[in-house]
């Protein structure tokens, strides 16, 4: 027999298309929860039959007023309340951090059953570098705060990962495209549904591609990091190499930040001998 669910708040990460991504520790939690908040009753009410689950259900998102909030928090101390978005890994571009900080602000325990997510799975698809990546969530809808919002990463040696929707996903190619110049990227469409595909090439590849047509499903854009990005400058470097160099040696400190910020690795430990002196 199952063990009791401990009472706390349990986020639990759902499938992101198909039902099969369901683990089986986020089927025991919803089965064993004593209430499950939710986005949208009638997405999470499909989950639950496949699981044979009937658990009550209670709308929340972060628009939920403080007196709901205060409710749901009081319960915590002995009930078991599952916390889903209607696909994925809540928080993500989903609600939920301030009933997580509440709940730890009242001296709860927050539980998580990690799963899918579509910004994960949508790098795992893209080929590009994984080493460092920039969750950028959505844009903006409006042209000129989608091109600030842009600018302001413009410079980030990282992978960025974005979701988009098909109507929007022309003008935030040739958005990117402009101020990104031809880097590499992906996108990619209805992850681990039916017509999953990952569509990859330059910025301006994607954004001829998709001018004017309107892709159907849900979509993550990722795009790679500055090809010819200029090194990082003594002070990110002193930066990186401090913290390495508290848990490593000079040489290994020096190995790690080189590879991490892309710069000589002799630049890195002529500098590391210097801060470990
Ligand atoms: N919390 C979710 C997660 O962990 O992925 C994301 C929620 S956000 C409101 C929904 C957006 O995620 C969609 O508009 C789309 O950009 C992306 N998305 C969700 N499922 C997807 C899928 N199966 N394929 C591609 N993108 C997906």
């Amino acid at each position: 027999m199952e063990k009791p669910l401990p009472p706390g708040l349990h986020i639990v990460a759902t499938p992101i298309g198909n039902l099969g991504d369901l683990a089986p520790r986020a089927a025991q939690t919803l089965l064993n929860a004593d209430r499950i908040l939710v986005e949208d009753t009638r997405v999470t009410a499909k989950l639950l039959a496949h699981i044979g689950a009937k658990v009550p259900m209670t709308r929340y998102d972060d628009h939920s007023s403080d007196a709901d909030r205060e409710r749901i928090v009081g319960q915590l101390g002995d009930k078991a309340v599952a916390l889903v978005s209607d696909a994925g890994t809540p928080m993500i571009s989903d609600p939920g951090f301030k009933l997580v900080r509440a709940a730890r602000a009242a001296g709860h325990q927050v539980h998580t059953v990690p799963g899918p997510s579509a910004a994960i799975a949508a790098l795992t698809l893209a080929g590009l570098p994984t080493d460092r990546f920039l969750f950028l969530g959505f844009l903006p809808a409006k042209a000129k705060a989608r091109a600030d919002a842009i600018a302001e990463v413009a410079g980030v040696r990282a992978t960025l990962v974005l979701y988009e929707s098909g109507p929007r996903l022309g003008d935030t190619l040739a958005a990117l495209t402009d101020r990104l110049g031809s880097r590499r990227a992906a996108v990619a469409r209805e992850i681990s549904k039916l017509h999953e595909e990952c569509v990859t090439g330059t910025l301006a590849d994607l954004a001829e591609r998709y001018a004017g047509a309107v892709p159907k499903g849900e979509i993550v854009v990722v795009v790679g990091p500055p090809a010819d990005a200029a090194q990082a400058g003594d002070d990110e470097l002193d930066a990186a190499l401090d913290e390495a160099l508290a848990r490593l040696s000079p040489s290994r400190a020096a190995a790690e930040v080189a590879e991490r910020l892309k710069v000589p690795r002799k630049r890195a430990y002529a500098r590391a001998l210097e801060r470990a002196r």
